[in-house]
């Protein structure tokens, strides 16, 4: 269906234009209706748009966006609005129009037997949970967002999250799109292919483009037998080092069965259970290097009860896990003894962004390493930012060598007169001396501009900005997101 709107009897009334296409109560122009689209989840940033428009399919859409690229008006576009880099508002001194995708929130087709789900792009990313579990599948992706953020945020931002190490990145989840171009054309991937070497991946361009280079409208993701069986703890370990020996024997021990790997020292259980009173700390004494571990499978045979009330695969991550206790590569551990057990272990994982949020003034890193690198950029850097008067706060998907690393005032000082740049250089230059990335799940949106300007390889960055002029010649699709200014 080629939507077709009466612009020319009133060229000025842009707005009209957008009821035309999405009807009267699908575009939000009042104060009060606009105002919880302006403001992004960290509240840093907040600005202006011509509208707040609902689009409820791809052909609205694509109607939208070359309306808008005929008058020159920038589009951007929104899901959840969880992102924690600003890129889901408009920028200032750019005329926008925000186009929510909360209304697509269809799930197109579910095939059990192929394993795949045909998804709109405002699907709550909790709700395909719901859906998929129906079935006994699931889809893997998991964070503390899950009940707002959704599947076009994710793949736009390539959400990671806590299951990562094994499942891969949000990228790694989808196998086709369908998106409304820059110039309101449609491509349309959704397949469900497997193998398509047909040129270039253009999927694989959207995703991680943060809404710079189309429009997402659907996907087809890959679905997974839901486990069976699962066993689910909390190490005390003595070092990060050790740590890493840890995750690689549970893995050997497992045959790569460890859904999640997530590192949470004492500072951080500390913040939470003062958010939190009601969050108890599930080992007693201080814990130096906390693992939050999960092990999952979906064999019959690691379900089988072994006439003690555990299954299999608890009692063999037991067994594991005693010896790691002999060795002393774990001091302590806390195993789930029950799904509310396990809920509140990761509850506990999932209140750390709000705990540290609600305790002050912090600086947000989100870091990546090589997984031999993580000890040496921890040993170093927390004196270093203890030095500079900053208390650190981190947790991480260790699993997957991303740490989220958050600058906090130390004890008595006081935020406003701390050296946040020169920290922040510090921790640059040592990624880079480790082969890091400063960005390596929230994405770059606004808040990041700066440091992808610093640091992002020239050459790579340069190809960034032709892949976007050709595409995008106008800079109609969220404009000053993503790719600094020349
Ligand atoms: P939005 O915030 O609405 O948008 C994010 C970006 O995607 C914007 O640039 C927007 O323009 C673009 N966009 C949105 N929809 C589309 C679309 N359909 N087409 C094109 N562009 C689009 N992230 C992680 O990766 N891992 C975590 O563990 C994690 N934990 C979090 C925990 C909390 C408590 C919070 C608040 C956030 C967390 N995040 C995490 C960040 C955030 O949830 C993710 O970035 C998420 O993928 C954003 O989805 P959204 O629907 O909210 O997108």
């Amino acid at each position: 269906m080629l939507i077709e709107t009466n612009l020319a009897a009133d060229p000025n009334c842009i707005v009209d234009a957008f009821r035309e296409i999405v009807g009267d109560a699908h575009v939000l122009t009042k104060s009060d209706d606009v105002a919880a689209y302006l403001t992004d989840w960290t509240g840093q940033y907040s600005s202006d748009a011509l509208a707040v428009v609902r689009p409820a399919s791809t052909e609205e859409v694509a109607a939208l966006v070359k309306l808008c690229k005929e008058r020159n008006i920038a589009v951007v576009p929104q899901g959840g609005r969880t992102g924690l880099c600003g890129g889901g508002v408009p920028i200032e001194g750019r005329e926008s129009v925000v186009v929510s995708l909360a209304r697509m929130n269809a799930i197109r087709t579910l095939n059990p037997q192929g394993r795949t789900v045909i998804a709109e792009a405002g699907v709550i990313l909790e709700t395909l949970h719901e859906v998929a579990l129906q079935e006994g599948l699931i889809f893997p992706l998991m964070f503390g967002a899950k009940g707002s953020c959704t599947i076009g945020g994710n793949l736009s931002t390539n959400a990671g999250g806590s299951n990562v190490v094994r499942y891969g990145n949000t990228r790694e989840l989808c196998l086709g799109i369908e998106a409304v171009m820059p110039d309101g054309s449609i491509i349309n991937s959704l397949t469900g292919l497997r193998k398509d070497n047909t040129g270039y991946d253009l999927k694989d361009l959207l995703i991680g483009a943060e809404g710079t280079l189309g429009i997402i409208t659907a996907a087809v993701l890959k679905l997974f037998r839901a486990p069976s069986a699962r066993s689910t703890a909390f190490l005390s370990v003595g070092k990060l080092e050790d740590a890493i020996a840890v995750l690689n024997r549970l893995q050997d021990y497992t045959g790569g069965g460890v859904e999640a790997f997530e590192y949470m020292p004492q500072p951080a259980i500390d913040v939470i259970c003062k958010a939190f009173p009601s969050i108890r700390e599930p080992l007693e004494g201080s814990v130096e290097c906390g693992i939050l571990m999960e092990v999952a499978s979906s064999r019959p045979h690691d379900g089988e009860d072994m006439g003690d009330g555990s299954i299999r695969l608890e009692a063999e991550v037991m067994e594991l896990l005693g010896a790691l206790m002999e060795e002393g590569l774990v001091l302590d551990a806390m195993i789930a003894q029950s799904e509310q057990q396990r809920a509140d272990l990761w509850k506990m994982r999932e209140s750390i962004l709000e705990s540290i949020t609600e305790s002050g003034p912090a600086y947000h890193l989100d870091v990546s390493l090589p997984l031999e690198q993580i000890a040496p950029f921890i040993a170093e850097m927390d004196p270093e930012m203890n030095r500079l008067g900053f208390a650190p706060l981190t947790v991480g998907h260790l699993g997957d060598g991303n740490l989220h690393y958050a600058l906090s005032a130390a004890q008595g000082r006081d935020w406003d007169a701390l050296p946040l740049e020169q920290a922040k250089t510090k921790v640059f230059e040592k990624l880079s001396a480790l082969n890091g990335s400063f960005s390596a799940e929230h994405g770059i949106g606004q808040s990041k501009l700066s440091v992808m300007r610093k640091l992002k390889e020239p050459t790579q960055l340069a190809v960034m900005r032709s892949i976007k002029r050709a595409l995008d010649p106008d800079d109609i699709l969220n404009p000053g997101k993503l790719i600094p200014l020349e």
